[in-house]
């Protein structure tokens, strides 16, 4: 199949050239043959010269303007102007029509075993045989006419498809990734099992599905559970006092890691903290006007409240987010500031060590000189007594 091509289209009209030559059933004469296409002739046309041409390739030839005959030329019978072909210069050639017409015939096309004549093959058989060659005009590929149908259902790689769901066509090639966002698609509900949800209904359900397991409110401080929805307010109620304890862990972490930093940045973070502290006694004082006694966060009686509504915990979570990535840059300035400490650490070190040799170095002169006072003193009282002495002496000489 490989080395054929696509039959011509069927046409009764005769706006084709012959029929191939493989369509006698015995072997071909020359005269059979148009001297324009060499195959079969169809519907022939005879010049004036003599020689016969299809009427679709006699129209073809001279559509441009007078032409010489190239069978005239090759047969050296070359004679002007009947060799010249030229617009309505050629008679209908009933009698080789008839002739040609009522040659047996099979089918060209490669396993069909049709036969009859040519007249009966070009009325009934061309252009509707089951084993023509066809061209599929989306994916280019060669096919008999009998294969088209299943090709165009099954094979095609370019066939168009509806969606299951939504029914819309779709190309095979997109049919996957259009499911993936088919508005129709059924989705199943991981809560409570039930199928087919379209997808556009989705969300909607999830929303008020009871056992739609989502994660808690308070996930982006540490809570790890994730509670069905009829379970929401059990939950909150249940874990508020860790709720809180999580949320007092999650400020006091921003706080340690503002502590650290030099004072112009603590400035800065000393504020957001105040900010931070603000928005939990707001939260505080949101959930004690939900009707429940609130003793702040380390209180005991914290099992009893009802959950936040959501748009509290929604802008808490904004804005805890929002202390988050400011806490991520302010760590970055930490880290910086850090290095820089290091080396004043080293510096400090090094003075230090300076300062503990000069010391003791006073230390030893502090000593001497005290040992040097010692001596002194000692020859001091020395000179003293023998003074004394000398004085005593010399009043007794006196006395004497
Ligand atoms: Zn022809
Ligand atoms: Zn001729
Ligand atoms: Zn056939
Ligand atoms: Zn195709
Ligand atoms: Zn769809
Ligand atoms: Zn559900
Ligand atoms: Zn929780």
């Amino acid at each position: 199949m490989a080395a054929q091509e696509p039959s011509p289209p069927s046409s009764i009209e005769s706006n084709k050239p012959g029929f191939p030559k493989k369509i006698l059933a015995n072997n071909h004469e020359d005269k059979h043959l148009c001297n324009s296409c060499q195959k079969i002739l169809r519907r022939p046309l005879q010049a004036q010269c003599g020689h016969r041409f299809c009427t679709y390739c006699f129209h073809r030839t001279v559509s441009s303007g007078p032409q010489k005959c190239n069978a005239c030329i090759k047969e050296d019978l070359f004679e002007e102007p009947t060799s010249i072909l030229k617009q309505g210069g050629a008679f209908p050639d009933n009698a080789a029509r008839r002739e040609v017409e009522a040659l047996a015939a099979v089918c060209p096309n490669e396993g069909c075993t049709w036969t009859g004549t040519i007249k009966e093959f070009e009325a009934n058989h061309e252009g509707h045989c089951d084993f023509m060659i066809i061209l599929c005009p989306s994916c280019k590929e060669l096919m008999r006419a009998n294969e088209q149908e299943r090709h165009n259902e099954r094979e095609c790689p370019e066939r168009t498809l509806n969606c299951k769901y939504c029914k819309e066509p779709f190309l095979l090639k997109n049919i996957k990734a259009h499911d993936e966002i088919c508005p129709k698609y059924p989705m199943i509900c991981e809560g409570c099992a039930k199928k087919k949800i379209p997808r556009e209904k989705y969300v909607d359900h999830i929303k008020f599905c009871n056992k739609f397991k989502a994660p808690c409110r308070f996930h982006v401080v540490g809570c790890n559970t994730s509670v069905e929805m009829e379970k929401v307010h059990d939950h909150e109620r249940q874990c508020s006092y860790e709720h809180l304890n999580l949320l007092l862990h999650f400020i006091m972490g921003i706080k340690v890691s503002l502590e650290s930093l030099q004072p112009q940045t603590l400035e800065v973070a000393g504020h957001k903290l105040q900010e931070l502290h603000q928005s939990l006694q707001e939260l505080e004082t949101k959930m004690s006007q939900l009707g429940q006694p609130v003793q702040g966060v380390c209180g005991p009686s914290l099992t009893a409240f009802a959950p936040l509504p959501s748009a509290v915990g929604a802008a808490l979570e904004l804005q805890l987010q929002g202390e988050k990535s400011k806490v991520c840059e302010l760590n970055r300035r930490l880290q910086q500031l850090e290095l820089k400490v290091n080396t004043f650490e080293n510096i400090v070190c090094v003075l230090n060590r300076e300062v503990e040799r000069s010391s003791s170095t006073m230390e030893a002169s502090t000593r001497q000189h005290r040992l040097d006072q010692d001596k002194i003193e000692i020859l001091n009282n020395k000179w003293m007594s023998q003074r004394t002495e000398v004085t005593s002496q010399l009043d007794f000489f006196k006395r004497v």
